[in-house]
């Protein structure tokens, strides 16, 4: 058995103990006779599983109680329709576009209400974060809405925008658990967990318990309320029970790590390794405007597409395996996200010095 670097953006790797773990547990579940896959979401066992993933996730990021946390499915993009649906109480929002995903979750949200586009960085590619210090904030929003970390161009809030006292909600869905976060900052923290947490299939939300009301938009199916599943702790139908089992094992691997500080710490290291390489590199270079940077997704280019289509041929045939650039952009990008060994970084830029020599 050969493992790669898989340095996919999502569904990305994972602890390879966890897989480990998982595997012993395939055929019997400790005792029951039974894979999770095959288990009741009403059992015991199950119970246990969901309530230890719910109670580890409140550790590691500091929840306060009166958040929720929910596990659901939809996704990320799921979470761009039931955030305007449940908080447009006034049918108005402020969005900061800083890439594909906040301008699909924009998108959705015009939907439902008036979304203002209040900053974008679209002019430059998105390769940098506006100044959000002192932006036009609705009076009458509903919600100021950001990507925290944007999966597809490397870039990263480093400061938090002034939203002038209106609720901030942010997609975390490529960098929750990257670093420590004050949830008190926040309405509504989401992610897809197949980024950096877990497999394809939930989403978890993190949400300040007075914004989850019975006064939603009118027609938003009971499915798609907060309330519905803050009110059956996340078992108000099948959840997605696989799924939040592995999720529950990595939160669990993420203690035994030493929590978010020390993540945080192994995450620096290892970006600057590659980000060091990229600034004193004579063929590769970054794109995105340095104090920008993402600890997670990091987009570099060539400037020769045909240099990076074999770069991107020969890096897979050295086992660095999805290193393509998102579609929309092109060139290449190293999704490096906790689960991802230093080692596979230090050699990647082993690989990419080799590269540049071969190609000078
Ligand atoms: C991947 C991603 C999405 C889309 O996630 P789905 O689960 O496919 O809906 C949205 N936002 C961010 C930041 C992402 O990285």
């Amino acid at each position: 058995m050969a493992r790669v670097y898989n340095f996919s953006a999502g569904p990305a790797v994972l602890p390879e103990e966890v897989l480990k773990e998982a595997a012993e547990e395939m055929l019997d579940y400790k005792g029951t006779g039974m894979s999770v896959m095959e288990m009741s979401h009403r059992s015991k066992d199950y119970e246990t599983i969901i309530k230890e993933a719910e109670a580890d996730l409140r550790e590691l990021m500091n929840i306060p109680d009166n958040y929720k946390v929910l596990f659901l499915q939809g996704g990320a993009h799921q979470q761009f329709a039931m955030v305007p649906m449940n908080l447009m109480k006034n049918k108005v929002a402020d969005y900061i576009v800083t890439g594909q995903w906040a301008k699909r979750a924009f998108a959705e949200a015009s939907l439902f209400g008036k979304a203002n586009k209040i900053a974008t960085s679209e002019d430059e590619t998105f390769s940098y974060i506006p100044d959000c210090s002192d932006l036009p904030i609705s009076e009458d929003a509903d919600y100021v809405y950001i990507c925290e970390n944007n999966t597809i161009y490397g870039t990263k809030f480093k400061t938090l925008p002034n939203t002038k006292g209106k609720v901030l909600v942010s997609d975390m869905s490529s960098c929750i658990l990257s670093e420590p976060v004050d949830v008190t900052k926040y309405g509504i923290i989401y992610a897809g967990v197949q980024k950096n947490i877990g497999p394809a299939g939930v989403v978890i939300v993190i949400i300040r318990e007075d914004l989850i009301t019975e006064d939603v938009l009118p027609g938003t199916p009971t499915m798609l309320r907060y309330k519905t599943h803050a009110d059956n702790d996340s078992l108000y139908n099948t959840p997605p029970a696989y799924g939040i089992y592995i999720c529950g094992k990595v939160f669990k691997w993420l203690k035994k790590m030493g929590g978010l500080e020390v993540m945080k710490e192994r995450n620096e290291k290892k970006a600057k390794v590659l980000y060091d390489f990229l600034d004193e590199s004579k063929l590769f270079k970054g794109t995105v405007r340095k104090e920008d940077r993402s600890l997670m997704n990091v987009p570099f280019v060539t400037g020769s597409d045909e240099l990076d289509a074999k770069f991107i041929k020969e890096s897979k045939a050295a086992g660095f395996e999805n290193l393509k650039g998102h579609r929309s952009v092109g060139g290449m990008r190293a999704s490096i996200y906790n689960a991802m060994p230093i080692e596979g970084v230090e050699k990647l830029v082993e690989f990419m010095k080799k590269f540049e020599e071969e190609n000078a």
